[in-house]
């Protein structure tokens, strides 16, 4: 189920990997209310960690941004790879250019699970969509949606 996002919602009925979700056109269902309520029912980092087909967020220690990320893997072990990749500071990467640029670092301790989803496609709307709904406090560069 997703919820309704004024201007993108039209833009989603035409995306591919959609035809699993339902689309609910109600606008007092906003995506940012859905991914708090989703991150309060998360259980202790343990339980988090060990999820896997995820689409989840990672705070910054030191000021408001956070990267949202999708996962088929264990989170453990994609969280694992987020902090291989600022060891060798990969530029091209939207995770690491934040903490490079800043000398901030990520709160790994607080990853959260904004939604379990088991199809990739699925998986990486609900994260594109929650990148939107962060707006400029997302790390993440968005891709431009193909409009084709
Ligand atoms: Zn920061």
């Amino acid at each position: 189920m997703l919820p309704y996002i004024s201007g993108i919602f039209e833009k989603l009925q035409r995306m591919k990997g959609l035809e699993k979700c339902q689309i609910v056109a109600n606008k007092g269902v906003t995506l940012k209310k859905l991914m708090l309520s989703n991150q309060k029912k998360n259980k202790g980092v343990q339980d988090v960690m060990n999820s896997s087909n995820v689409a989840y967020s990672i705070p910054c220690s030191d000021c408001d941004s956070r990267y949202c990320g999708q996962t088929r893997q264990l989170l453990k072990n994609r969280i694992a790879s987020h902090k291989s990749e600022l060891k060798h500071l990969n530029q091209n990467n939207s995770f690491v250019q934040h903490f490079l640029e800043t000398g901030h670092k990520p709160n790994v301790d607080k990853v959260s699970i904004l939604f379990n989803e088991k199809h990739y496609k699925s998986r990486l709307n609900l994260e594109t969509m929650s990148i939107f709904a962060l707006g400029s406090s997302a790390l993440n560069h968005i891709k431009p949606v193909n409009e084709n």
